[in-house]
């Protein structure tokens, strides 16, 4: 998409701004698809049935044409906001910039994420669970697939969102953002969202007393005990308004 058809497009009044910073990324579950110009941009670049597909050359021809667009669009910006793209001091900013990644990468609450993405992910791969899961989900038994579908959509996303939440927020404390809405509590509340619906997804699971339940308890309190861990870390994630979500959030 050229970037004027790009400027066209976002400028129509039914797309809600940002909305996509704080979502799930789950566009086929999405609620929200009509006001969101991200999905919106991404069915129009890729409308045709080809391009869908990534094994098609079609597919990555527009994803360089996305990408010169791209550039072309941050060229026009820097210049309307007078920022020096030539020397910007990408050398001090990109070591300070590693060692805030490693320090997020670090932090307990993102260890303790990677950790469980790790351990779903060994369940996933146990022979044992695939001898069960396969022949209940055989049978179609209610709610199985859709929540180990869940757990798959979210079993990394929360380590990624934490570590964009603890990272954006050492930023923050460098940019003194206290009277603003934080990027960083955006970030944990979609990552708690996330804790959430995999506890709900897990509590589904053990309801059908097909597999190891002590296990599945297991993951339950941990995510339990990752949850109120996220929320002590960021106080104000619970309340942070995502823009578009908030009466699905709140349940008005
Ligand atoms: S807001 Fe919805 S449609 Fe837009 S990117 Fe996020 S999940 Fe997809």
């Amino acid at each position: 998409m050229d970037k004027d058809r790009l400027k066209k497009l976002a400028s129509e009044k039914r797309f809600i701004p940002g909305i996509y910073n704080y979502c799930d990324r789950w566009c086929e579950r999405c609620p929200q698809t009509s006001h969101c110009l991200n999905f919106a941009s991404s069915e129009e670049e890729f409308a045709d049935p080809e391009t869908r597909d990534v094994q098609n050359e079609a597919f990555w021809l527009k994803l360089s044409e996305a990408f010169r667009d791209a550039l072309e669009l941050l060229k026009e910006a820097a210049e309307e906001h007078g920022i020096d793209l030539e020397n910007l001091d990408t050398e001090q900013s990109h070591e300070e910039s590693e060692q805030k990644d490693a320090m997020a990468k670090s932090h307990e609450i993102c260890r303790a994420a990677k950790v469980y993405s790790d351990i779903v992910q060994d369940w996933f791969a146990s022979p044992a669970n695939l001898l069960v899961a396969s022949p209940a989900l055989d049978r179609g038994e209610a709610g199985l697939e859709e929540a180990l579908e869940v757990i798959r959509w979210y079993q990394h996303f929360i380590c990624v969102k934490l570590m964009r939440a603890v990272r954006g927020e050492l930023d923050e404390k460098e940019e003194d953002l206290d009277e603003y809405s934080k990027d960083s509590e955006g970030s944990a509340k979609i990552a708690l969202i996330a804790i959430d619906r995999s506890i709900g997804a897990w509590g589904t699971i053990y309801a059908h007393d097909s597999f190891q339940n002590e296990k599945i308890l297991r993951f339950i309190a941990y995510l339990d005990r990752l949850r109120e861990e996220v929320e002590k870390t960021f106080p104000g994630s619970r309340s942070f308004a995502r823009p578009g979500f908030e009466k699905i959030d709140t349940g008005k």
